[in-house]
């Protein structure tokens, strides 16, 4: 056995969250995409059935009340409050993180009001959040800048209305400084809004702590909710009376039942809802979400740099010198949960390494990606991983 090996034993002999392994539905396949599909919770199948078969089947209508399917939106945020760091009130499950990038956007310049006629959007962003941040602006006739993270200190003004920055870049796994970029952001009177697709269940966040305003995130990566699960809306507390939907539809409304014809918004957490809920889909979620009942968001921190320091040692070890580059920050302080690593020829090795039982993707032109989900994936996946892509790359 290689010295690498072994220390994968150690390593994974060691691991406080090795138990976890048996709450997920696993096969021999080295699963690095978690990042973009969490895997299957254990118990999702038998509550998803559930759902269908009894509170569908016979329930039926009365599941809105019985089942509490009215009242998921706001349950189901408050189950996720803890894993960002919010207290419970501030969060609504439903809809996509698109559409949700959108009423935070809009909301965000509505709340800064009308003197200010600029947004400031992620010039690295995940493409779906700089295009809506295109259309917010031409609705709301400001103006859209995209500047990298670490020069928005720099271009804030008092033109600045918002903005909409990731937490961790999707492709190079760089995690951006959440704290002091929002409160410079709140230094020029402008309002911030964070998206935490990368981060929520992959390392804290803080959203209270640091006074973050809005923030939206999914649930199908580090949170495992399934393919499509409905994403969440953060607006802090002290915001919400102010919150300003752009999509105010009825179930955001403080009377939904009284079907009023004109609108009059709900307080809390509910006004950032919009119609009904995709019910499936989000009691797959709250399933999915119970695996993290005896976790802390620090300990999957903690194996997550673990994970992703010996992926980055065995990667050097056992890859040709010079064959791939890694975009991955090597300081902690700006790392994700992702190792990112350059090479021309991407897309034919990650289409050799999935056919060896390493699923981790590529990223257009020429990138390789590999999300480290501490939940479920251990050292000893780690090495083997490291150890085929050594061998694929040797080989071309
Ligand atoms: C995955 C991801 C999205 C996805 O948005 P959907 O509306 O769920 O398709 C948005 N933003 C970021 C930063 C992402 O990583």
């Amino acid at each position: 056995m290689s010295e690498l090996a072994l220390l994968a034993e150690k390593l994974d002999a060691a691991d406080e969250l090795a138990d976890k392994r048996a709450d997920f539905v696993l096969d021999e396949v080295v699963y690095l995409d978690g990042n973009s599909l969490g895997a299957l919770p254990a118990n999702v199948p038998g509550r998803v059935a559930d759902v269908v078969h009894r509170q569908w089947g016979e329930l039926r209508i009365r599941s809105w009340d019985e089942s509490g399917w009215w009242t998921a939106p706001e349950r189901i945020g408050d189950r996720i409050a803890p894993l960002v760091g919010a207290a419970v009130g501030q969060i609504v499950v439903g809809d996509s993180t698109s559409v949700n990038v959108f009423k935070a956007l809009v909301a965000a310049v509505r709340l800064a009001g009308d003197g200010r006629d600029e947004i400031l959007v992620d010039a690295t962003t995940f493409p779906t959040d700089g295009y809506i941040a295109e259309s917010a602006a031409r609705m709301t006739g400001r103006t859209l800048r995209p500047v990298r993270p670490e020069e928005v200190p720099g271009a804030l003004s008092e033109r600045t209305a918002a903005v909409l920055l990731n937490h961790v870049d999707y492709r190079t796994g760089r995690l951006h400084d959440l704290p002091s970029l929002t409160a410079a952001v709140h230094e020029a009177g402008a309002v911030a809004v964070w998206d935490l697709c990368h981060s929520a269940g992959a390392l804290p966040v803080g959203l209270d702590e640091h006074g973050v305003d809005l923030a939206v995130g999914c649930t199908y990566k580090y949170l495992n909710g399934g393919p499509g699960s409905p994403a969440y809306l953060y607006v802090r507390q002290g915001l919400q009376d102010r919150f300003d939907s752009p999509l105010p539809g009825w179930t955001s409304h403080a009377e939904p039942f009284g079907m009023h014809t004109t609108y009059t918004p709900a307080s809390g957490a509910p006004r950032g809802r919009v119609g009904t809920p995709d019910i499936l889909s989000m009691l797959a979620l709250e399933a999915a979400l119970e695996v993290w009942d005896d976790v802390t968001v620090d300990a999957v921190r903690t194996k997550s740099l673990a994970l992703t320091d010996f992926f980055l040692r065995a990667v050097s070890e056992y890859t040709p010198a010079g064959r791939v580059e890694s975009l991955t920050p090597t300081r902690h302080e700006h790392r994700g949960s992702q190792v990112a690593l350059r090479c021309d020829d991407a897309g034919e090795v990650m289409k050799r390494l999935i056919e060896r039982g390493v699923v981790g993707d590529f990223r257009h032109p020429d990138v390789l990606r590999f999300g480290f989900t501490p939940l479920y994936v251990g050292f000893g996946d780690v090495e083997r991983a490291a150890r085929v892509l050594g061998e694929e790359l040797a080989a071309t």
